[in-house]
């Protein structure tokens, strides 16, 4: 049973950004923006060639589909959504987080950018024989899938869902190469 402590604001934002440095997840923003999919498009705290000037805890805790799919394979979904939840305040693009707040469970940055890597090597390969909405309307409907994963509690759904995942990416190669790493 974890312990009850007190975060701050910046701690829980630095442990989110580490986390995802550690699931590669600028690789696969990397090629998201180069397709003109970038979540941070409009923003208001957008500034260009330097990146967010406004960093806050909803934006840290929200995934897309990509990132939200790579860390569900990798069995990190949930401690992600687990801290996530601890943290009060989040809205959009923004947030109302207290500088300090009780939190019983901490986040370690995992080691598996290979996975990420492997995730954009495949998405580059497939790239130029799709149409130019391809990555976008994938990155929403694996959004969906493991969304409906993750809100239900029926394993019979959660069986059909991840048959419908493993259908739509079954040209996703060296992810699934990748995947077997962690076994
Ligand atoms: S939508 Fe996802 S992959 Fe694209 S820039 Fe945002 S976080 Fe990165
Ligand atoms: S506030 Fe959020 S959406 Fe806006 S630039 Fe920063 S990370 Fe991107």
């Amino acid at each position: 049973m974890s312990k009850l402590r007190f975060a701050t604001k910046q701690k829980v934002i630095e442990l989110g950004l580490a986390f995802l440095d550690g699931a590669g997840a600028g690789h696969v923003c990397k090629v998201c923006i180069a397709s003109g999919g970038s979540c941070c498009q409009s923003c208001i705290f957008l500034k260009e060639g330097a990146g967010c000037q406004k960093r806050n805890t909803s934006c840290t805790a929200w995934l897309c589909g990509f990132l939200k799919y790579i860390l569900y394979e990798a069995g990190m979904l949930h401690d992600w959504e687990a801290f996530w939840e601890q943290v009060p305040g989040q809205k959009f693009r923004e947030d109302e987080t207290p500088p300090f707040f009780p939190v019983d469970r901490w986040l370690d940055a995992p080691d598996v950018v290979f996975l990420s890597q492997a995730f954009v090597e495949d998405l580059n390969m497939l790239l130029p024989s799709r149409n130019m909405l391809w990555i976008h309307e994938l990155k929403e409907t694996l959004d969906r899938y493991v969304d409906k994963i993750m809100d239900s509690g029926d394993p019979e759904t959660v069986r059909k869902v991840e048959k419908k995942i493993d259908y739509m990416m079954a040209d996703f190669r060296h992810f699934r190469t990748a995947l077997e790493r962690l076994a």
